[in-house]
């Protein structure tokens, strides 16, 4: 449906949530949803089937239940589905909607919504509707807590003058903003002269002076590569569990599971600030500068792109990279950790069967929906991508005599896309920055991204001296 609204009419008036948990305990949110300004006979209101970052139709209108819309009266209008996320709403000369519905929390990960007694974790995607046609309308979002909780941690705006009211410009924003409602253990920290808050989930043994000292310092070393850290604020929610991991990035925050009693081993500590560094490289890495497919997105189904090997491989390569870099690693463990990832990787007959390109545009039918055939059909554009950032940038100093590397073509692909022409970057594009930087072709780089198999790792490796060996040569030369 195409709105009558100019941008400007549009851009004053934020559709207001309101989202209240009369039975937490029962894993409900209960959200009203005020739509104003409307001239159509009716309006589709819909629910996204994805959450950014994560590739997978996971159609969280599944969830969805007692979906209710009246006028500002108080008189019911009529509305039915028209899809399976698309509820569709007469307006009935109605200037103002009100849309009710309950969403059902109860699944534990860093990209879908959890409410129990003791806290609320809402993953934006799955909990507020939108406007089809209307994503660039502002939204505010008022949250009443349960009464046993106090504190409520989002990279969301605080709207001034108002308790526990945020306000996003856009819905992509607020699409990109999960909000923690609890009584989370909140510290805080300065780094790259912009605050940053830890929201710690269900306790845990760390330190909180630790964490705040080394998180500062993978800030920093992130910041440094691209120059410039463009947030005022950002926000940690770390879950942490029995056993956790893994991380979901946002613009300005960033969900994080940890395993709660693991702060106090080293290879722990360790592991949790490489998924830190992770996903706050993120933050420049696929949130600013990003494949042209992610972004602006479409919430109604998949989003296809063939650069998830450097949206998420280059920033896997950069995250025990930063940690290194922060002083957390020696040489050898770095190392270690790089021919770990080529274990990984040869270990994997999928390797030998699907290029990192294809990995990336069929991540929603395969990387996400693994089965027990995926370890011979798919390889992993994480372990492998990072294996190609690594000989990318082992290129660059080669070519460069050491006078560039891979920060600088990140650099300048996120002052180029991102700052200067504010769009998503094409694969020729990409490739095309990146051999300025190099000032050679990158053709043999991209040939082991198209095609499936084993790299030649040495070729790049004896630019610095090193050597892979494989430990199992003499066992393969037995059998
Ligand atoms: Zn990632």
């Amino acid at each position: 449906m195409i709105t009558t609204l100019s941008a400007e009419a549009l851009a004053l008036n934020p559709i207001r949530f309101e989202v209240s948990f009369k039975e937490p305990q029962a894993h409900y949110a209960e959200i009203t949803m005020e739509i104003d300004r409307v001239k159509e006979d009716y309006v589709d209101v819909k629910m996204p089937v994805w959450a950014p970052g994560s590739y997978l139709v996971r159609e969280f209108s599944k969830n969805v239940e007692g979906f209710h819309a009246k006028d500002a009266n108080g008189r019911p209008l009529t509305s039915r589905k028209v899809s399976k996320n698309t509820w569709r709403v007469s307006s009935k000369g109605a200037g103002k909607i009100m849309v009710s519905y309950r969403v059902y929390a109860f699944e534990v990960s860093v990209r879908t919504s959890f409410i129990d007694a003791s806290h609320a974790f809402l993953s934006p995607t799955g909990i507020f509707m939108y406007v089809d046609n209307q994503i660039n309308r502002p939204a505010e979002v008022k949250i009443i807590p349960h009464k046993s909780w106090n504190k409520i941690s989002t990279g969301l705006m605080e709207k001034e003058g108002e308790v526990n009211t945020y306000f996003a410009a856009d819905f992509d924003i607020l699409f990109d903003a999960p909000i923690e409602v609890g009584n989370q253990d909140v510290f805080e920290f300065t780094a790259a002269g912009i605050p940053h808050e830890v929201a710690m989930v269900s306790g845990g043994n760390y330190d909180k002076v630790r964490l705040a000292k080394d998180m500062a310092k993978i800030v920093e070393s992130a910041t440094a590569i691209f120059g410039e850290n463009p947030n005022k604020k950002y926000v940690f929610i770390v879950h942490n569990y029995h056993s956790g991991g893994g991380g979901l990035e946002h613009l300005n925050s960033t969900v994080l599971g940890a395993s709660r009693f693991n702060y106090n081993s080293e290879s722990g500590y360790k592991s949790f600030l490489s998924l830190v560094a992770h996903e706050y490289f993120h933050l420049w890495n696929i949130k600013r500068l990003r494949p042209e497919a992610l972004g602006p997105f479409n919430y109604d189904q998949e989003n296809y792109t063939t650069n998830l090997w450097i949206g998420e491989g280059f920033t896997a390569y950069y995250d025990n990279l930063l940690v290194r870099r922060a002083g957390f690693h020696t040489e050898d463990s770095y190392l270690q950790m790089l021919a770990t990832d080529v274990t990984a990787v040869e270990n994997r007959p999928g390797n030998q069967v699907q290029p990192l390109s294809e990995s990336s545009f069929d991540a929603w039918i395969k990387y996400y929906r693994q089965d027990e055939n995926s370890l011979n059909s798919i390889v992993s554009y994480y372990n492998k991508g990072a294996l190609i950032a690594m000989m990318m940038d082992l290129k660059i100093l080669h070519s460069t005599k050491g006078q560039k590397g891979l920060d600088d073509v990140m650099r300048e692909a996120y002052n180029e896309f991102y700052k200067k022409q504010g769009k998503g970057y094409s694969d020729a594009a990409f490739k095309d920055l990146a051999e300025k930087v190099a000032g050679t072709s990158l053709d043999d780089i991209y040939h082991l991204v198209n095609t499936a198999g084993s790299p030649d790792y040495n070729k790049y490796l004896q630019f610095v001296g090193l050597e892979l060996v494989d430990l199992n040569a003499a066992t393969k030369r037995r059998i």
